[in-house]
Formats: C-alpha cells, structure tokens, sequence
C-alpha cells in the first residue's frame, strides 16, 4: 500500500502534466510531458528525481519532452505497446491487464483506443487516481482521430467500471467548452447545470477545474451518458443502441 503525491503543472496553452511521486520509495514519475522546461523546475521545486515518464498516446503535446528528459535524467520510459513505434524512447511496453510499479506504488494499465490507435490509462487504485491522457476528460471525451467510435464508447464504458471516488486526471483544460456543449444536449440535467456554474466560478479566478472525480463525470458528461432519456432525445435517438447515442453526440460535437 504506497501513496502517491501529485503535482499539476498547466503548460502550452490548455494542457496538464502531472508529476506522481511515491511517498515510500521516493520514485518520481512524470505523465505526458508534452515540453521539458516546466517539468524540470518543478521537480527542482519539490526535491524529486525523475525515475519515469508514463505516456498515454503519441501525440506531441503528451511526448515532446520524453528524449529531452531521458537524456537529463536516464528515467525509464513508458507507453501504450500498440503504438510503440511513435513513442519517442521508449523503454518498456505495457497494455491492457499490466501492472507496472512506480517504487511500491501499483498502476495497473487499461488499453483505451479511439483517440490514437494505441492509448493507455494508468490508474493507481491505492491513490484513487486515473491518468487518462486524452480519452476521458472532465465533461468531455476526446476526438476520435485513429480509431472508431464504437472503440471510443468501449474505453470510456471500461473506465466507468472504476470506483466514483475516482479522481481523473486528464491532459487538458477543456472542461468549460466541454460544459456549453454537455448544456446544448442535456439542458434538463440539474446536475450539470450546478456544476458549470462551478466550472465558470473556478475558470473566472485563473483555477484548473481539474481533476474532477469519476462520480461527478457519470452525472455530467454527456460521453458517458448515452441513457440519459434528455440526452437521447436531443440527439433524436430515443430508445437507440448507446453506442448510436455516444456516437451522435459525439459527431455532433465536433460539429458544436
Ligand atoms: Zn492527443
Ligand atoms: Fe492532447
């Protein structure tokens, strides 16, 4: 039973890296350093040496610094085995059913597809804590570039099975855009009503609005509402099989 501590360090323009330390053992591991820069002062800041990078996908804003920090620190590089060949560096391969230790902290590993062919989370049950990169994100989900919907809905539908006191660590700020779209679908929910007034609150004072907690995202975002009779009904699919439903909504927020 180790716990870890973690960092959150706002860099470019909307996105998250996190730093996860484990208390015990002192191994220090870095999610998706998309630049180098803020990564290696917060590490001066709080007295840790980097010992690992864990990579969700290959996108450059989740990989930009993984060479960069190698090079300074010889950490040990992780990421999603299906897309092993566009992950700069890496050293070990892990996909769904893994487990990999962090010092004695335990993150087991669920392949979630759909944003990139190859996409990981992480979730160390004994800190309550998912790192989902760009799959799930608070009132949102992420776009559907590599893989197909029907991928998407089963990665999300997977990280449903976790427990609600789940906090999300995903890789961006996007969760007030996210919300006027979640009201154009679902205006009846109550629950979310409440809760972009919060969003708008925190985002108003400069604060992150996240990470959020898996409870609250089954309350509010839409993505993983498709039984919502408001949401069906928006979207014209009342009664409709919820990957249809995911996937309207979906389409029609990359329309929105
Ligand atoms: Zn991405
Ligand atoms: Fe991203």
């Amino acid at each position: 039973m180790s716990q870890l501590e973690i960092h959150q360090i706002p860099v470019l323009s909307d996105n998250y890296v996190y730093l996860a330390h484990d208390l015990e053992t002192g191994k220090t591991a870095v999610i998706d350093p998309a630049v180098g820069g803020p990564v290696i002062d917060a590490l001066a800041a709080k007295g840790w040496t980097l010992s690992h990078i864990l990579n969700t996908h290959h996108h450059a804003d989740h990989t930009g610094a993984n060479l960069e920090l190698k090079q300074l620190t010889g950490c040990t590089i992780v990421g999603p085995k299906a897309d092993r060949d566009r992950i700069p560096g890496i050293d070990v391969e892990v996909a769904d059913g893994d487990t990999y230790q962090l010092g004695k902290a335990t993150a087991q590993v669920f392949d979630v597809p759909g944003h990139t062919r190859g996409h990981n989370a992480y979730w160390f049950e004994e800190s309550d804590a998912l790192f989902c990169g760009d799959t799930l994100f608070a009132l949102g989900c992420g776009r559907v570039f590599e893989g197909t919907h029907k991928q998407m809905w089963t990665s999300l539908s997977k990280l449903m099975n976790l427990p609600d006191a789940t906090r999300i660590y995903c890789a961006h700020e996007y969760t007030q855009s996210n919300g006027r779209f979640a009201l154009s679908v679902e205006p009846g929910n109550q629950d979310l009503v409440k809760r972009m007034a919060e969003v708008d609150q925190l985002r108003r004072q400069g604060l992150p609005t996240v990470p959020s907690t898996l409870g609250v995202e089954k309350a509010t975002n839409p993505f993983l509402r498709p039984t919502s009779k408001n949401l069906q009904q928006t979207v014209g699919l009342v009664g409709a099989e919820l990957v249809a439903v995911f996937a309207e909504t979906r389409m029609r927020k990359d329309n929105f």
